[in-house]
């Protein structure tokens, strides 16, 4: 690997009080190029702009993936990743179905990864809920406007602290359940991190936005009857005393790394976990008898956010604890967060300390 250092860091410029979701980036950046059907030496360079063929295929096909994880810095200072060999599998298993050629070596990918956590780890900052924000992704670089698998590409890490993304204090999402759009259909995309997944959704969240809602909870694409995401995060239902979470294997949403791990985290807590189809009227009719005890969604992103109000059917909604924070989300949101930041011990070897730099 190549490292290029800049010479004055920008950290500076970050205001640490009010981050935001991707308004500051660190120093530097992870580039390697594919070409002559191989990917070439990694480099780690400043961050900034560079150019970029008008014929560019990415910018008129969309022929690119993404992942995104998070460095904590803990209450004892250190720097964790969490997870991260997970995210850099699940980026070639994302680069096989876009059919973008795989990186080699994931030990060594990450390896380098960390490399520039380390290199910038002081951009991490230090409250609860804030994270450096890591997104690498693959893109096609070919200037060629005939449809094709592209020739060349670019894997990139930029990184970016970051506050929490709904907020700095815990609160409830709203979130409306669409029948007139589908983000995901048997055989398609959504079970990987495609960019195109989120274009085609934009619509549908503006919509709802209108309508008062802050995200689009997707349902089946087949009969728009069963729960399948939110299109950032995974969605967990707990009724009757059982977490209740959408399986896997329709194969239309994303297998979230925080998912996993939250359904590891119910289980170590003696919950009763279910991994099936659920319906909406199954939500509807567990509220109605006061079964419905919490709902929350999960991603690396939004972490646990806790969902307080489901609107369906233009005007209909399910009021969920109030619209408080519900305890089932709370209790999730201690624990897996109390071992992102160190403040609890990390029994299952879930983080990855980042050497300070020497
Ligand atoms: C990234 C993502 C999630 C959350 O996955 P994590 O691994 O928990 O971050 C959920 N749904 C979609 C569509 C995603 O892209």
């Amino acid at each position: 690997m190549k490292v290029n250092k800049r010479s004055v860091s920008k950290i500076s410029e970050v205001d640490f009080g009010d981050l935001g979701f991707g308004r500051y980036y660190t120093d530097h950046m992870i580039v390697k190029k594919y070409k002559d059907k191989a990917w070439q030496e990694t480099e780690i360079i400043p961050y900034g702009d560079f150019p970029v063929s008008p014929a560019n295929i990415t910018l008129h096909y969309g022929q690119s993936i993404f992942e995104g994880m998070k460095a904590f810095r803990g209450v004892d200072g250190i720097v964790r990743l969490f997870r991260p060999e997970k995210n850099i599998h699940r980026l070639n298993y994302s680069a096989e179905r876009i059919a973008i050629p795989l990186m080699p070596d994931e030990k060594k990918t990450l390896e380098e990864l960390m490399e520039l956590v380390k290199m910038d780890q002081e951009f991490t900052p230090g409250h609860m809920g804030s994270s450096l924000y890591i997104r690498p992704f693959i893109f096609a670089m070919d200037p060629a406007l005939g449809v094709k698998i592209a020739d060349t590409y670019r894997y990139m890490v930029i990184m970016t602290p970051v506050d929490a993304y709904y907020g700095k204090n815990l609160k409830t999402l709203s979130i409306y359940a669409t029948k007139n759009y589908t983000r995901a259909a048997l055989g398609g995309t959504g079970h990987v991190k495609a960019s195109a997944n989120y274009a085609q959704s934009l619509y549908a969240a503006k919509e709802a936005q209108e309508k008062g809602y802050q995200q689009i909870l997707w349902l089946d694409y087949k009969e728009h009857k069963y729960i399948d995401e939110v299109g950032t995060m995974n969605m967990m239902f707990v009724i009757d005393d059982t977490l209740i979470t959408p399986s896997l294997k329709q194969g239309t949403i994303l297998p979230g790394i925080t998912r996993e791990s939250v359904l590891h985290l119910a289980r170590d807590l003696g919950w009763k976990v279910e991994e099936r189809r659920i319906s909406l009227q199954e939500i509807i009719d567990a509220s109605e008898s006061c079964k419905l005890q919490d709902c929350f969604g999960t991603g690396t992103a939004a972490t646990i956010a806790p969902v307080g109000r489901i609107g369906y059917d233009d005007g209909k909604d399910i009021i969920i604890n109030k619209e408080e924070v519900g305890p089932y989300a709370q209790k999730i949101y201690d624990e897996l967060l109390g071992i992102q930041y160190g403040k609890l011990k990390d029994k299952y070897g879930w983080t990855v300390e980042i050497p300070k730099q020497s």
